[in-house]
């Protein structure tokens, strides 16, 4: 699904990441794991046009087709079927959980949100049928009776929950989820492994980045392990966990 070539991202001169290769398989999870500053979000943010890769390839396949996109901006990657979370919450505090969840239909609604706004009866149809499908993805992440409350009054684990909503309601080809448990509580974070669990039986992509190690290994098919923006480790949880370079990296020795 995403091909990811020789990878480097420098900062000033500083790398953050170096010639990362990997490639995440459709229909799976894939987790990417590493210490603080290892370059998990900058890969992110280099795979969804946020920032330029220095050098490298990423590619997104689809069925024989297959795109170059580091060279993409962002609103163009996104059209392409990629949707993400953000480590740090980024909903728009002020508008209503719903219409949250309708920015992220934006590339199918196009202007038609604001065509809608002529009353043309079509469009009036075109407009419920959007507000429907966000309302099934509010429900999934049981948020539906919270539709009409202003995003930002919500709960910190249900604006992480309006996040995934948010990602998941275009039934993108890929989602890049960046630490969505992180901040949550034991309970919480169940119903998000869940949540998770049933997108990847519905046939869904997901890369992952991830500190919580119990729900990685218990949770992805493959692991990829950054540290000091190279790629240590790649594998099954169970090869990943007994790498003593992974072992290393994490004890810091
Ligand atoms: P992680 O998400 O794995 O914790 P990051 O990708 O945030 O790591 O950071 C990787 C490295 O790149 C760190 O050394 C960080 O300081 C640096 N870095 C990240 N973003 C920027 C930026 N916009 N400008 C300069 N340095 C950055
Ligand atoms: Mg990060």
């Amino acid at each position: 699904m995403l091909h990811l070539d020789a990878v480097s991202k420098q900062f000033g001169g500083l790398p953050a990441l170096s010639d990362v290769t990997f490639r995440v398989p459709q229909g799976q999870i894939t987790a990417l794991i590493g210490p603080n500053g290892a370059g998990k979000s900058t890969l992110i943010n280099c795979i969804t046009g946020v920032l330029t890769p220095t050098c490298g390839s990423i590619s997104l396949a689809n069925g024989t087709n297959s795109q170059e996109i580091s060279t993409l901006p962002s609103h163009a990657i996104s059209r392409l079927g990629v949707a993400r979370t953000f480590q740090n919450l980024k909903l728009f505090e002020r508008l209503s959980v719903l219409d949250n969840v309708l920015a992220g239909l934006n590339n199918e609604a196009g202007s038609s949100l604001i065509m809608a706004l002529l009353r043309l009866p079509y469009l009036r149809h075109r407009e419920r049928q959007l507000k429907l499908r966000a309302l099934e993805a509010l429900d999934r992440f049981g948020l539906a009776d919270k539709a009409d409350w202003p995003a930002g009054v919500m709960a910190y684990g249900d604006k992480k929950r309006l996040e995934l909503a948010r990602a998941t309601v275009s039934q993108p080809q890929l989602i890049l989820l960046d630490e969505p448990v992180a901040g949550l509580n034991a309970t919480e974070t169940l119903a998000v492994e869940q949540q998770l669990r049933r997108l990847r039986q519905e046939g869904q992509t997901l890369l992952l980045v991830e500190h919580d190690m119990e729900l990685v290994m218990g949770l992805a098919d493959q692991v990829v392990v950054l540290d000091s923006g190279c790629v240590i480790a790649c594998g099954t949880p169970d090869e990943v966990q007994k790498n003593p370079r992974v072992l290393e990296a994490y004890l810091g020795s």
